[in-house]
């Protein structure tokens, strides 16, 4: 089932260039209003279905479209399987990923150990940069992502972390990838460990330099 998945959203070129996207007006509008917008968004396909405007665009005119939405303060989101939040993906997880010892899942970004029930997955590039801009979904292909639900851009989190790196990139994308491998972690221990163990020892000497006198 999973096979059937990823081969249904590799997708090829010419799919891409053409973007689903969703327009959402935040504002409650009067009815002439509405029907300006209306007018305006109906020249690039895009329809109204009493909650919000939906079409499939070219880049050329999403571009164009991006500026439109700027200006009348609507929200827009590309709705491909790189901007949309599947509903799944927290199931897709542990499905893919059963956990260390114990069944215990580490953190990503700080190495704190978690039951199931404490993790959060999270989305190493975050949904809703990736939903709302055609250079950040561009930048995620070169990365080799096709879908922003991969098993690729999901990590264990601990509540903490997720809330600290909420939409952020950056250095939090590359402390998520290097602490997604737990391998990162069990070196980190092992070298606090010879760090203890060292301190034991070197207070043990001392204990046996000062006996002497
Ligand atoms: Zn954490």
């Amino acid at each position: 089932m999973g096979e059937a998945y990823e081969e249904k959203n590799t997708g090829n070129d010419k799919e891409e260039d053409m973007y689903p996207i969703t327009i959402f007006n935040p504002k409650k509008v009067d009815k002439k209003e509405q029907k300006r917008l209306e007018k305006i968004f109906r020249k690039y396909d895009l329809e109204w279905d009493n909650i919000e405007f939906s079409g499939t665009v070219s880049e050329k005119n999403l571009k164009k479209i991006y500026a439109i939405c700027d200006e009348e303060g609507l929200r827009l989101k590309i709705r491909n399987s790189l901007g949309h939040r599947r509903t799944d993906y927290r199931r897709r997880f542990f499905s893919e990923n059963k956990g260390d010892i114990g069944g215990k899942y580490i953190c990503a970004y700080c190495g704190k150990w978690l039951k199931k029930d404490k993790v959060v997955v999270d989305h190493l590039y975050p949904v809703k940069n990736a939903s709302q801009s055609v250079e950040y979904q561009k930048k995620l292909r070169r990365h080799g992502i096709r879908n922003i639900n991969d098993n690729k851009n999901l990590v264990a989190s601990c509540d903490k972390c997720n809330r600290k790196k909420g939409t952020k990139g950056g250095l939090w994308i590359l402390r998520g990838k290097i602490g997604r491998h737990r391998a990162v972690w069990f070196i980190r221990y092992f070298i606090r460990f010879l760090i203890i163990l060292f301190g034991a020892y070197s207070l043990w000497y001392l204990y046996r330099v000062i006996a002497v006198f």
